[in-house]
Protein backbone atom coordinates (compact mmCIF):
# COMPACT_ATOMS: atom_id res chain seq x y z
CA UNK A 1 0.00 0.00 0.00
CA UNK A 2 0.86 3.43 -1.14
CA UNK A 3 -0.09 6.40 1.19
CA UNK A 4 0.71 10.08 1.12
CA UNK A 5 0.09 13.11 3.07
CA UNK A 6 -1.22 16.65 2.78
CA UNK A 7 -1.53 19.97 4.42
CA UNK A 8 -3.74 22.55 3.42
CA UNK A 9 -4.20 26.46 4.41
CA UNK A 10 -6.45 29.68 3.36
CA UNK A 11 -7.65 32.71 4.90
CA UNK A 12 -10.19 34.83 3.60
CA UNK A 13 -10.75 38.49 5.35
CA UNK A 14 -14.34 39.00 6.87
CA UNK A 15 -16.68 41.65 5.84
CA UNK A 16 -19.88 42.64 6.90
CA UNK A 17 -22.72 41.42 5.00
CA UNK A 18 -21.60 39.12 2.86
CA UNK A 19 -23.07 35.45 2.88
CA UNK A 20 -20.42 32.92 5.13
CA UNK A 21 -19.55 29.19 3.88
CA UNK A 22 -17.70 26.87 5.73
CA UNK A 23 -17.67 22.52 5.18
CA UNK A 24 -20.56 23.39 1.83
CA UNK A 25 -22.76 24.93 4.86
CA UNK A 26 -24.62 28.42 4.83
CA UNK A 27 -23.67 29.77 8.88
CA UNK A 28 -25.98 32.21 10.34
CA UNK A 29 -23.56 35.14 10.38
CA UNK A 30 -23.05 39.18 10.46
CA UNK A 31 -20.09 38.87 8.37
CA UNK A 32 -18.66 36.36 5.27
CA UNK A 33 -15.68 36.27 3.42
CA UNK A 34 -14.82 38.45 0.76
CA UNK A 35 -13.66 35.78 -1.82
CA UNK A 36 -14.23 35.38 -5.99
CA UNK A 37 -15.64 32.08 -4.85
CA UNK A 38 -18.37 31.69 -2.53
CA UNK A 39 -15.49 32.25 -0.56
CA UNK A 40 -15.79 29.14 1.77
CA UNK A 41 -12.30 29.10 3.10
CA UNK A 42 -12.51 25.53 4.39
CA UNK A 43 -13.45 23.87 1.32
CA UNK A 44 -10.58 25.88 -0.16
CA UNK A 45 -8.34 24.78 2.69
CA UNK A 46 -8.84 20.86 2.30
CA UNK A 47 -8.67 21.39 -1.43
CA UNK A 48 -4.92 22.31 -1.18
CA UNK A 49 -4.33 19.56 0.94
CA UNK A 50 -5.72 16.97 -1.16
CA UNK A 51 -3.79 18.50 -3.82
CA UNK A 52 -0.15 18.85 -1.81
CA UNK A 53 -0.93 14.96 -0.69
CA UNK A 54 -0.17 14.57 -5.02
CA UNK A 55 2.04 17.33 -5.03
CA UNK A 56 -0.36 18.64 -7.74
CA UNK A 57 0.21 21.97 -6.97
CA UNK A 58 -2.72 24.44 -5.61
CA UNK A 59 -6.41 25.53 -5.87
CA UNK A 60 -4.70 28.65 -7.14
CA UNK A 61 -3.03 26.80 -10.39
CA UNK A 62 -6.06 24.50 -11.00
CA UNK A 63 -8.85 27.00 -10.22
CA UNK A 64 -7.68 30.79 -10.96
CA UNK A 65 -9.96 33.41 -9.23
CA UNK A 66 -8.77 35.70 -12.42
CA UNK A 67 -11.20 33.31 -14.35
CA UNK A 68 -15.03 34.11 -14.97
CA UNK A 69 -15.93 30.04 -15.03
CA UNK A 70 -14.87 30.73 -11.43
CA UNK A 71 -16.79 33.96 -10.34
CA UNK A 72 -18.93 33.29 -7.53
CA UNK A 73 -18.46 29.40 -8.08
CA UNK A 74 -20.28 26.98 -5.05
CA UNK A 75 -16.79 25.82 -3.56
CA UNK A 76 -18.57 21.99 -3.43
CA UNK A 77 -18.13 22.15 -7.16
CA UNK A 78 -14.23 22.71 -6.58
CA UNK A 79 -14.09 19.90 -3.90
CA UNK A 80 -15.97 17.58 -6.52
CA UNK A 81 -13.28 18.23 -9.46
CA UNK A 82 -10.46 18.25 -6.73
CA UNK A 83 -11.86 15.00 -5.64
CA UNK A 84 -12.04 13.68 -9.71
CA UNK A 85 -8.48 14.47 -9.87
CA UNK A 86 -7.72 12.01 -6.84
CA UNK A 87 -9.83 9.31 -8.11
CA UNK A 88 -8.09 9.37 -11.83
CA UNK A 89 -4.72 9.08 -10.10
CA UNK A 90 -6.03 6.17 -8.48
CA UNK A 91 -5.76 7.36 -4.85
CA UNK A 92 -8.55 6.77 -2.25
CA UNK A 93 -9.38 9.16 0.77
CA UNK A 94 -8.27 7.54 4.33
CA UNK A 95 -9.42 10.54 6.03
CA UNK A 96 -9.17 14.28 6.28
CA UNK A 97 -9.03 16.50 9.33
CA UNK A 98 -10.31 20.25 9.45
CA UNK A 99 -9.31 23.08 11.75
CA UNK A 100 -11.24 26.15 11.38
CA UNK A 101 -10.00 29.29 13.50
CA UNK A 102 -12.48 32.32 13.91
CA UNK A 103 -13.60 34.42 16.71
CA UNK A 104 -17.13 34.02 16.12
CA UNK A 105 -20.08 33.18 15.70
CA UNK A 106 -19.71 29.57 17.39
CA UNK A 107 -19.57 27.37 15.04
CA UNK A 108 -20.37 24.44 16.96
CA UNK A 109 -23.76 23.62 15.84
CA UNK A 110 -22.41 23.84 12.35
CA UNK A 111 -19.75 20.62 13.34
CA UNK A 112 -21.79 17.56 12.03
CA UNK A 113 -23.39 19.55 9.26
CA UNK A 114 -20.42 20.41 7.34
CA UNK A 115 -18.80 16.93 8.37
CA UNK A 116 -21.68 15.39 6.66
CA UNK A 117 -21.54 17.51 3.87
CA UNK A 118 -17.76 17.25 2.92
CA UNK A 119 -18.52 13.90 3.38
CA UNK A 120 -21.05 14.04 0.76
CA UNK A 121 -18.94 16.10 -1.80
CA UNK A 122 -16.21 13.52 -1.47
CA UNK A 123 -17.92 10.46 -1.41
CA UNK A 124 -17.07 9.19 1.58
CA UNK A 125 -18.21 8.02 5.34
CA UNK A 126 -18.38 10.88 7.34
CA UNK A 127 -16.31 9.72 10.13
CA UNK A 128 -13.17 9.63 8.02
CA UNK A 129 -14.04 13.60 7.79
CA UNK A 130 -13.51 15.56 10.89
CA UNK A 131 -13.85 19.41 11.20
CA UNK A 132 -12.84 21.29 14.34
CA UNK A 133 -13.48 25.01 15.60
CA UNK A 134 -11.60 27.38 17.66
CA UNK A 135 -11.16 30.62 18.37
CA UNK A 136 -7.74 32.67 19.12
CA UNK A 137 -8.63 33.83 22.35
CA UNK A 138 -9.04 37.16 20.47
CA UNK A 139 -5.90 37.49 19.58
CA UNK A 140 -4.12 38.49 15.97
CA UNK A 141 -6.62 38.94 12.85
CA UNK A 142 -8.75 36.13 13.94
CA UNK A 143 -9.37 37.21 17.41
CA UNK A 144 -10.68 40.59 15.98
CA UNK A 145 -12.74 39.34 13.74
CA UNK A 146 -10.73 40.47 10.65
CA UNK A 147 -10.72 36.79 8.65
CA UNK A 148 -11.25 33.40 8.70
CA UNK A 149 -7.56 31.16 9.30
CA UNK A 150 -8.27 27.25 7.80
CA UNK A 151 -6.04 24.54 8.31
CA UNK A 152 -6.50 20.78 6.80
CA UNK A 153 -4.63 17.88 6.65
CA UNK A 154 -5.25 14.71 4.29
CA UNK A 155 -4.55 11.05 3.67
CA UNK A 156 -4.71 9.29 0.73
CA UNK A 157 -4.01 5.69 0.03
CA UNK A 158 -3.99 3.50 -3.18
MG1 LIG B 1 -9.52 30.72 -0.65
Amino acid sequence: MDIRIGNGYDVHALAEGLPLWLGGVKIDSPTGCIAHSDGDVAIHALCDALLGALALGDIGKHFPDTSEEFKGIDSKLLLKRTMDLVKSEGWSVSNVDITIAMQRPKLAPYIIPMRECVADVMGIGADRVSVKATTTEKLGFVGRGEGCEVYAVALLVK
